[in-house]
């Protein structure tokens, strides 16, 4: 049974109140009750509205319900008599944040606790999906109040039930866009390197030839994707002559039947991609997002451009778990690293459509999301341009402009607030006192009044 956003019983909020006040790692608890007619303002010392606009001073948010209905100067503004007000005049108010690359069901790959294979080997779905759990509420609690989750790695349709499970109020948690299994072809994705004789599971839902890809998307379209996933790269290691190569995995016919099924349903294709073979497939075969993209020739960001391809880098995640140097999993990660920052610069300065993305999951949920802001302003963003990724841009790569990642009439009311100037310095973003997602308080480090 699917329970609307307003269907919800007391009860069940009662419950997610009961499940956050539970929790001591985010500090003070909002309020949690909901009212559809409540109106509440919010005083903010400084907004950034998300659209790149230069902050603006003293202004005043009024809600009602789960919308925004007003922005303006606090000047003479007179609170209507039965509104709640929230005081975040000494903090700075941005829209909701928006993760465009995440993996709720992965827990990080730590060669120490057993890496990616024991995540699939040895825990039983409810176990991951009570991870996914908490998860999904410490993105929310970091201020991440919309994720595209890219793949359950083999948790199945599981992202689809966390979805439901938080629209119908049963736990906390961001607005989710899913993309359930994935795709990727025999010999192109784990679990590898076992007996042949032992079948083991896969990450994810692997198809050989143009009949078997359709199928694959329509299956995972029918079960609740609202985007498909494919993986146009797997392995990658360093050549003799120093360059980053990676085996491509789909054709081109294999990937067009997936982008052809999928457009159809109005629904659009993340590729994951490094370089090279499989990169070029990706762009040749109609990908709406290339993820990772670590080394862009200037050829590919002319086509990406011309294609209006968007690009969604995840540099921070490039930068763990190292092999150790002189060896070749150490070389590669380094080398991976090294023209990723590269190709971010050169995309960036072409103009290249560019939304927030971390690959959490494969950082480990104990991280700082935030950390993402910080590379992107490394490799030649500024602070703001590093903001929009995350909000007014990530909100048009999933086609929700004007009603996420903004603060304005009419968007919905996710708002947080942080209580340095991320502008000065982005890390100042991992550090988020406040948190309203659909008009509700999730998070109140700050003392409201
Ligand atoms: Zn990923």
């Amino acid at each position: 049974m699917r329970i609307s956003c307003f269907g919800i019983g007391i009860a069940l909020l009662a419950m997610a109140a009961a499940g956050q006040n539970a929790s001591s790692s985010s500090g003070g608890m909002g309020t949690h009750a909901t009212n559809e007619a409540k109106t509440i303002v919010i005083r903010a010392g400084s907004l950034i509205d998300g659209t790149g606009a230069q902050p603006k001073r003293s202004q005043i948010i009024v809600i009602r319900g789960n919308r925004i209905v007003s922005v303006g100067d606090a000047g003479s503004f007179q609170a209507p008599p039965d509104a709640q007000t929230i005081d975040l005049s000494s903090a700075t108010v941005l829209p909701g944040l928006i993760d465009t690359h995440t993996h709720i069901f992965l827990q990080g790959e730590d060669p120490a606790e057993g890496g990616y294979d024991a995540q699939l080997l040895k825990y039983p779905a409810s176990f991951r999906a009570a991870r996914a759990t908490v998860s999904a509420r410490r993105a929310l609690e970091e201020g991440f109040t919309t994720l595209r989750d890219l793949e359950t790695e083999g948790a199945g349709y599981g992202d689809v039930g966390i979805k439901e499970a938080i629209e119908g109020g049963y736990i906390p948690g961001p607005r989710m866009f899913v993309a359930t299994r994935a795709i990727s072809t025999t010999g192109g994705y784990p679990l590898e390197g076992y007996a042949p004789e032992i079948t083991v599971p896969k990450g994810a839902q692997l198809i050989d030839g143009p009949v078997e890809a359709r199928k694959a998307a329509r299956e995972q379209l029918d079960n609740g994707a609202d985007w498909i996933k494919v993986y146009m790269t797997h392995r990658s290691w360093v050549d003799d002559k120093g360059n980053l190569v990676s085996q491509p995995t789909l054709t081109v016919e294999e990937l067009k039947a997936i982008v052809d099924e999928a457009h159809g349903w109005r629904k659009r294709v993340a590729c994951h991609a490094y370089n090279g073979i499989g990169l070029q497939r990706a762009l040749d075969g109609g990908c709406d997002s290339i993820e990772h993209g670590l080394d862009l020739t200037d050829a590919q960001v002319a086509q990406m451009l011309k294609q209006g391809t968007w690009y969604v880098p995840t540099l921070a995640v490039y930068y763990y778990d190292w092999g150790p140097e002189n060896t070749d999993a150490g070389r590669r990660d380094r080398k991976r690293a090294a023209v990723h920052g590269a190709s971010f610069n050169k995309a960036l300065k072409a103009g290249v459509k560019i939304a927030f993305g971390t690959d959490m999951g494969g950082i480990p949920w104990t991280d700082p999301i935030a950390q993402e802001f910080a590379r992107e302003v490394e490799f030649g963003m500024t602070p703001m341009q590093a903001i929009q990724t995350a909000t007014l841009r990530a909100a048009e790569l999933l086609e929700m402009q004007g009603k996420l990642g903004v603060i304005a009439p009419g968007a919905f009311a996710d708002v947080i607030a942080v209580n340095q100037d991320p502008l000065r310095d982005v890390n100042a973003l991992k550090s988020v006192t406040f948190v309203m997602k659909d008009g509700e308080v999730y998070k109140s480090v700050a003392p409201a009044r």
